[in-house]
């Protein structure tokens, strides 16, 4: 049986070192991180997302600024409103909730967002970072499976790294950060040939398909470890990942559960970004070359 990674164990601890960091950011500086969030049209599950990102950064000391837009809000209106909080200087962190309704360019809307400020970090400025070896905001989701696999303490040196789906805001940052702590990384995804013996050589296994139970835990290497970013609604309403979890914990050592697992990690990644971005601000460095 497998050690079970508490992701909300390692979040609770994130978020209590990030409240004490904003205290003494506010005593020493006066500055109050700030994040704004924008919500545009009235999609139920982002308005959940939304909702527990505002809840996580007032328990932080975190400003939380929300702009709820109409689903009709043409692009340059939402491009304006960018512009705005980009030049807030109260404003640390921007997020803009995805997906955005029809008709709105998520590209434009994205590469609008001031770099220095892209808390998510979703900007083909700070994609190009992480691709290069030298991050400023890196994606909240691979970051904080990077936080998963370091409270486990193995060494990812030389281990063969099998990352199954290949989106740009988990599949391919987490290559990359994988890469950086020099595991050998494959990236599988939908044309994948024979993935089940990709899988089976893998030292860590990271699946980000959002297919409920797809990684059957008899491909899983006997101890390797394994993380499951996958949420899938089943028939009787319950949450499972993309790994069959019962089977899979019998043969790793180290994996995630579902929920408790990758999902606490992404929104104490988000605060902790805004924190960065409000210190560096603070201490007048600039986090992007202008
Ligand atoms: P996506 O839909 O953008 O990408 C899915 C990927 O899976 C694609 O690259 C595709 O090639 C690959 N894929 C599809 N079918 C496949 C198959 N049969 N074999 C191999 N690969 C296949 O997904 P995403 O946005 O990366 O999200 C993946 C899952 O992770 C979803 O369940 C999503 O809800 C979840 N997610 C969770 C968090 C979190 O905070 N826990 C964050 C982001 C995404």
């Amino acid at each position: 049986m497998s050690n079970i990674i508490s992701g909300k164990e390692v979040a609770a601890e994130v978020r209590e070192g990030l409240k004490a960091e904003v205290e003494a950011l506010v005593k020493d500086t006066g500055v109050r991180p700030g994040l704004a969030v924008v919500l545009v049209g009235d999609d139920p599950a982002s308005q959940v997302y939304v909702r527990n990102k505002k809840k996580a950064c007032e328990k932080a000391g975190i400003n939380s600024i929300e702009h709820r837009l109409p689903a009709e809000t043409t692009e340059e209106e939402l491009l304006t409103l960018i512009g705005e909080l980009n030049a807030d200087t109260s404003v640390h962190g921007i997020l803009v909730q995805l997906p955005l309704p029809d008709g709105l360019s998520e590209d434009r809307v994205l590469e609008t967002i001031d770099p220095s400020k892209d808390v998510d970090g979703f900007h083909p400025y700070n994609m190009g970072r992480l691709v290069t070896g030298k991050p400023v905001f890196e994606p909240c989701t691979p970051l904080g499976i990077m936080r998963l696999l370091h409270s486990t303490g193995i060494d990812l040196k030389g281990k063969e790294a099998v990352i199954v789906g290949r989106s740009n805001i988990v599949g391919k940052p987490m290559a990359f950060m994988l890469l950086r702590e020099h595991a050998t990384v494959t990236i599988c995804h939908s044309r994948t040939r024979d993935l089940k013996e990709k899988v089976r050589g893998a030292d860590v296994v990271v699946a980000a398909v959002g297919i409920a139970e797809m990684v059957k835990g008899d491909w899983i290497k006997e101890g390797a470890v394994v993380i499951d970013v996958g949420i899938n609604r089943i028939e009787d309403g319950s949450l499972v990942g993309d790994v069959e979890f019962a089977t899979a914990s019998e043969r790793a050592s180290y994996i995630t559960p579902v929920p408790g697992g990758v999902g606490p990690m992404t929104i104490a990644m988000l605060l902790s970004n805004t924190v960065r971005s409000a210190k560096l601000s603070a201490s007048g460095e600039k986090a992007v070359a202008s």
